[in-house]
């Protein structure tokens, strides 16, 4: 732990899993750097203090009536807390601005895709940092969508799904980042709220490195007239920070089955904290992985599954009967020790951002089958970029997820994404090496945190 900088900052996360974990990550990872950390975060999917000692935690109330809170509809969700948080976290804000039993306030540290902070920020005179909780490469997509808007690219028709999207030549236009049937003007604000409130933020940090998005981060630093902090994977930087999830308990059992099992034989399959998939393609995945012969562990949330089943009883009994301790399924696992547990030979993943670092910097190759928003274009360049993996269209079928299974597993394409992923982990861990990428970029936020604080005193 470096030596206290007698500076405190305020951090602010969207209440979802995939967003939480990367704010605390960066939290400790500030800490460490002797910063003291004050989280103001909603009743809603409500942090848990005691898991955090070092940290001081405000809860603000977010007004989300039962069936508000109760929705599984992201897009809903935000757009409620949007409306609804802006004044608790006002007052929340200027109350601990003018607390001076604590050590004096260097910035506010918020979620891009809260980008009411920033009027707030601006309005109590305190600089906001933003971070961006997705990769850099997505990020470029959403800044353009009111380009891709002009060009005609939305609502997007099934006509064109293959076709190159000319302003993103990675990417199809079945790629861009939207939710199927809800490209609504609610979203696209949304998305514009979350570029322009960033643009006049003090600084943006990314959860990624130099050498996995260097030419999207090149492009956002031409476009956004702010600093950039690529300081990734946190979780790297920050390891014992994989153990705190808040939202969910992990079943360790996981752990000691993954023990028994051969080295690089383990088919693990997780989707994340909020996708739900159809009864028809949870069955799919089902006997795709029954199929391929391979050992699975197989993370299934009881609310992941369209339709109202309760957990496992849509899973046929000649399923579970003839697994023979084959396959392992719970409702929440330790992704992190998952990953790195020498068993894991491939991960079946939604491609959320956080899932995807954490792959990476363990060198495992994944099966990507993106549902929604910036999992999409994650998946494409896993795929198709960096060639650590390979995509399932939506409602694949089992027949395609056992040939894909046994493609990474057992084939000669397999091994060559394996070994780009080894190269690409390695990459991952020399970023934080001194003299990295990210260690250099870490020095130049924590300078640029230092130096934005005089502008908070001159003008409290
Ligand atoms: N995660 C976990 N256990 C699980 C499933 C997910 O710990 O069984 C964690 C995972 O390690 C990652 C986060 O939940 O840090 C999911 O974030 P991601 O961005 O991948 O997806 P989201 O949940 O936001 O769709």
């Amino acid at each position: 732990m470096e030596q206290r900088k007698g500076r405190r900052l305020i951090l602010f996360p969207v209440p979802f899993q995939g967003h939480i974990n990367p704010m605390l990550e960066l939290a400790n990872i500030l800490h460490l750097k002797g910063f003291s950390i004050t989280i103001i975060h909603t009743n809603f999917n409500s942090l848990n203090p005691s898991s955090h000692p070092h940290f001081t935690f405000h809860s603000i109330p977010d007004g989300l009536s039962e069936s508000e809170a109760s929705s599984k509809d992201i897009l809903f969700l935000i757009s409620v807390l949007t409306a609804k948080c802006v004044e608790p976290f006002r007052e929340c804000l200027a109350s601990l601005l003018s607390d001076v039993s604590e050590d004096p306030v260097a910035c506010l540290i918020s979620d891009a895709i809260f980008h009411f902070a920033q009027s707030v920020a601006d309005s109590l005179k305190v600089p906001r940092v933003v971070l961006r909780t997705g990769g850099a490469s997505s990020f470029t997509v959403f800044a353009a969508f009111p380009l891709l808007r002009e060009k005609g690219y939305f609502p997007i028709p099934d006509s064109r799904l293959e076709e190159p999207v000319a302003e993103f030549p990675h990417l199809k236009v079945k790629d861009l980042p939207v939710i199927k049937g809800c490209d609504s003007e609610e979203y696209f604000q949304l998305a514009d709220g979350m570029s322009n409130g960033t643009k006049s933020s003090r600084g943006l940090i990314f959860n990624t490195f130099e050498d996995l998005e260097e030419q999207a981060l090149g492009k956002i630093r031409q476009e956004f007239p702010i600093p950039i902090f690529p300081i990734g994977p946190f979780h790297n930087c920050f390891p014992a920070a994989s153990s705190s999830l808040p939202l969910a308990t992990e079943d360790k059992s996981c752990i000691s089955w993954l023990n028994g099992q051969a080295p690089k034989s383990v088919v693990y399959v997780s989707y994340g904290s909020i996708v739900a998939i159809k009864e028809a393609q949870f069955l799919e995945i089902a006997w795709g992985l029954a199929n391929s012969k391979q050992p699975f562990l197989w993370v299934i949330r009881p609310d992941s599954i369209h339709g109202g089943s309760q957990w496992l009883e849509l899973l046929p009994n000649e399923f579970l009967e003839n697994l023979n301790g084959r396959g392992h399924i719970v409702k929440w696992s330790p992704q992190k020790e998952v990953l790195s547990h020498a068993a894991i030979g491939v991960f079946w993943t939604h491609s959320g951002w956080n899932s995807t670092l954490e792959s990476i910097c363990e060198g495992v190759p994944m099966i990507c089958m993106p549902c929604f928003t910036d999992q999409m274009v994650n998946a494409r360049y896993v795929s198709n970029v960096w060639k650590v993996g390979l995509q399932l269209e939506p409602g694949a079928e089992r027949g395609e997820i056992e040939r894909t299974i046994r493609k990474l597993m057992v084939e000669k394409e397999g091994e060559e994404i394996r070994a780009r992923s080894l190269k690409l982990m390695e990459k991952a861990n020399l970023c934080f090496k001194q003299d990295g990428s990210s260690y250099q970029s870490l020095d130049g936020l924590v300078k640029h945190i230092l130096s934005l604080e005089s502008f908070v005193f001159r003008t409290q």
